[in-house]
């Protein structure tokens, strides 16, 4: 990830395509894309550019005004919503999952964490160095595991208050330290519902850095116990048949896929 100038911005890359953020972090949305032209939409913002970076893979424009001075004919979102969009378009969600995780990484590096001088971007890539001591900085990535809990036709899921009213998912953990992810899921099944699980199966990964997640989802099957949640975590956890499935979280997601698949698979048995 290279940090380019406003003037090189506009004299090599004004024909591309960028991913514009507002000072905040948000996503600025044009008829549905995110991927707007650089010279008409810097011309028509009239807004001036904070920070520009690019790779092979992504220009990124952050703008220097927060979200308020925008006017209505731009839609200014959170990247969670922007990447929630994009259902059937991996190659654009990958783009705009790494620029986000840039833009919160580099608001997140400024300062050396040992000796406090500032931090200085290395050329070409997303590391930060402090310009006293010279210690390495990288974004961070927060790995948290997912899993699906199966019992013949039945899944488990829940729902916390984070959860929109109604909606329920697979159950979800950060990884603790010291753990291998498949241990964070015999852990995270015992704390969260009481239950015993057995063949825990690497099913997938995602990146989801809002701010910094990276999940590996795993499916697992039912061994023992009656379901007891932890309130401070959960607010129900309960069977679902797979024909009575409650609302479910969004297409794009991880925890959204292990389900699906579930599906799948339990009708090609029947
Ligand atoms: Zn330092």
């Amino acid at each position: 990830m290279k940090q380019i100038s406003t003037a090189e911005l506009h004299e090599k890359h004004a024909h591309r395509r960028a991913i514009f953020f507002t000072k905040e972090g948000k996503v600025i949305v044009e008829k549905d894309t995110f991927l707007l032209p650089v010279a008409t939409t810097l011309d028509r913002l009239g807004i001036p550019v904070q920070d520009a970076y690019h790779d092979e893979q992504v220009l990124i424009v952050q703008l220097n005004e927060g979200e308020s001075l925008f006017d209505s004919s731009v839609n200014v979102i959170s990247p969670r919503e922007a990447f929630l969009l994009l259902p059937d378009q991996p190659e654009r969600a990958e783009v705009l999952l790494r620029a986000s995780h840039w833009i919160v990484a580099h608001g997140m590096l400024q300062f050396c964490s040992r000796c406090g001088a500032s931090l200085e971007k290395v050329l070409e890539t997303t590391e930060k160095k402090c310009t006293q001591c010279e210690r390495s900085f990288f974004p961070k990535l927060s790995p948290a595991i997912l899993v699906l809990i199966r019992r013949g036709e039945e899944i488990l899921l829940a729902r916390g208050a984070q959860h929109p009213p109604g909606m329920y998912s697979v159950l979800a953990g950060f990884i603790d330290l010291g753990e291998a992810a498949e241990q964070t899921v015999h852990r995270e099944v015992r704390e969260e519902v009481g239950l015993e699980v057995t063949n825990v199966n690497y099913f997938g990964s995602q990146s989801w850095p809002f701010p910094d997640s990276f999940m590996i989802a795993f499916t697992a099957d039912y061994l023992r116990g009656e379901i007891k949640i932890d309130p401070s975590e959960l607010e129900e956890a309960r069977w679902f048949h797979r024909d009575e499935l409650p609302l479910l979280p969004p297409p794009s997601t991880l925890s959204r896929r292990l389900i699906e698949d579930f599906l799948k698979r339990s009708a090609s048995q029947s």
